[in-house]
């Protein structure tokens, strides 16, 4: 039919989401990786050393969608892992979809699907730049991080069903279960990983980047453990315990790395004369991370884990797809904050407020203007007023803003706020970049609150927990991200240069050939050919 050379894509491009690592970590625990994982990434594809998060919150859900839309929660809508439909008035989990149901579950209840998402994904362009004919899936633990990253048009996202051990899937997607997931699901996978305990892989003493173990007051143990200490015993826990504690595992990377070669082999992807896309989303790094924080023994041991665990999964690419065949991109949605209470016993300015209650917030609105509840909610550190109250008995909603400030600058709340910003009069809000533009970028007319609190740097609101840690802010642990691109027509280098999450989707797009997705604000990254072209810099 046509003569020319048909148009050269990867035969797989692999979207590798780290969930919750922050960009030093590719360096924290440098000295112990070996060649194979990260190392190989990163001396033999191209470091983006300054990917910043340009949105607000820094949070799951608007992370792996921003990754994939190029695009940022004004436009795209996931305002939020939960976000309060202003219209409605009702709080939404992001892939929460009514109408569908979980696939070979008899419950039958309202299941997940990406109906949320206003915007396509740059693998949504794949598939219409294809007639369709490019695979496309998605496979995390969580299920926002399989179902966002897939898009709309996706042939399935896969999640983890942590009551049974096994993967599941939505009839947004498909009516059943494919027989290879079946199989895969009747191996028991999660019931051999917890099996085995949770050891240190090296002897204590090499753990030098970490809290000493036994004596860190700032964890959380793992449910029936005395210490959070090692050894974390799992095989004689219940069933449903097991496969819920694996989630938090380095296990549970494993687990997910070999669905992901079970889809690969199960749908021939990268190996039917088309470009296919699997999305590949690792949650247990969020999991842990929440309850042990970066200083812990316990997340470098799963990040010395998931460098072999990444070694091992590039090797079974090169064998399955081919070296320099597969396209591949490993980031992470956001990073992560230092536990607060770690700080202070080190003199680092930080603090755990206590949790800003929406009680004495409507007791101190009600003093004033004798109405209850004036704020609906707060949610994302953002404060959504109820318009039809303030409608109905006739309130001058600029004068209940005010009164808002001036809580704020109320003792104990005060000491933990930075700014407090009008959403719809950002000028009245003096905000330095880059806070000002990831403040507007993550508004959403629509789904996001009235006012938004910017806590000081090294506080953070975790529902007043004092163990553990979170993220969601602007600050550059929790916005600064790891972006290493691997594999076809990706040149060796690094760059020094700022760039954003948004400029993921784009970069991919330009490399496939496709179109942006549409509501894509990001640039295409040009790679420069270099060994390391900051280094010779004077
Ligand atoms: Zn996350
Ligand atoms: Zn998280």
């Amino acid at each position: 039919m046509h003569k020319e050379k048909k148009i050269e894509r990867p035969k797989l491009i692999i979207g590798l989401v780290i969930d919750q690592m922050r960009w030093d970590f590719l360096y924290r625990y440098y000295d112990h990786y070996g060649n194979g994982g990260f190392k190989r990434l990163m001396h033999h594809g191209y470091n983006c050393q300054h990917t910043m998060i340009d949105y607000l919150p820094a949070n799951t859900g608007p992370g792996h969608t921003c990754i994939y839309t190029g695009s940022v929660p004004s436009i795209h809508g996931i305002a939020g892992n939960d976000f309060y439909d202003v219209i409605d008035r009702r709080s939404r989990y992001c892939v929460a979809d009514s109408t569908v149901h979980q696939v070979d579950d008899s419950n039958n209840g309202p299941s997940f699907s990406p109906r949320n998402l206003l915007a396509t994904t740059v693998t949504d362009e794949l598939k219409l730049a294809t007639n369709m004919r490019s695979k496309v899936f998605g496979i995390a633990i969580k299920d926002r991080g399989g179902i966002l990253p897939a898009g709309h048009l996706a042939n399935a996202a896969y999640w983890y069903n942590d009551k049974k051990g096994t993967f599941t899937t939505s009839t947004y997607y498909a009516d059943r279960s494919p027989e290879w997931l079946k199989a895969f699901n009747n191996r028991k996978v999660a019931d051999s990983f917890t099996k085995q305990n949770w050891n240190l892989l090296y002897p204590e003493k090499d753990y030098y980047q970490s809290t000493q173990d036994a004596v860190s007051n700032y964890e959380k143990g793992f449910p029936g453990e005395k210490t959070p200490s090692f050894p974390h015993i799992t095989d004689t826990l219940a069933d449903t315990d097991r496969h819920s504690i694996l989630k938090s595992m380095p296990q549970g990377n494993d687990m997910t790395l070999a669905m992901a070669k079970a889809c690969i082999e199960g749908e021939q992807l990268g190996q039917r004369g088309e470009s296919d896309f699997l999305c590949v989303s690792l949650s247990s790094t969020d999991y842990l991370g929440h309850q042990f924080g970066p200083n812990s023994m316990e997340t470098e041991d799963m990040y010395l884990r998931l460098d072999q665990s990444i070694a091992a999964f590039l090797n079974y690419l090169d064998n399955a797809i081919g070296k320099g065949q597969y396209l591949l991109f490993l980031t992470a949605d956001h990073g992560v904050a230092h536990n607060a209470n770690f700080l202070l016993d080190n003199d680092v300015p930080a603090g755990i407020p206590s949790p800003y209650t929406l009680g004495n917030l409507n007791d101190y609105l009600a003093g004033i203007y004798k109405q209850n509840k004036i704020v609906d909610t707060i949610l994302n550190y953002q404060l959504y007023l109820n318009k039809p109250l303030i409608a109905t008995a006739n309130l001058d909603i600029e004068k209940i803003k005010g009164s808002i400030r001036d809580w704020c600058n109320k003792k104990p709340q005060a000491t933990s706020i930075a700014y407090v910003v009008d959403m719809e009069h950002m000028d009245r809000s003096p905000l330095p970049e880059p806070i000002y533009t990831l403040v507007v970028n993550g508004y959403n007319r629509l789904r996001s609150g009235d006012m938004e609190i910017i806590m000081n740097p090294g506080w953070y609101d975790y529902g007043g927990k004092q163990t553990g840690t979170t993220h969601g802010t602007w600050n550059p642990y929790d916005t600064h991200i790891p972006l290493i691109w691997y594999g076809w027509h990706v040149p060796k280098g690094e760059t020094d240069a700022t760039v954003h999450m948004t400029d993921i989707a784009p970069t991919v797009a330009a490399l496939l050939h496709i179109q942006m997705p549409n509501g894509c604000i990001g640039k295409v990254i040009p790679f420069e050919q270099n060994e390391n072209n900051n280094k010779s810099r004077d």
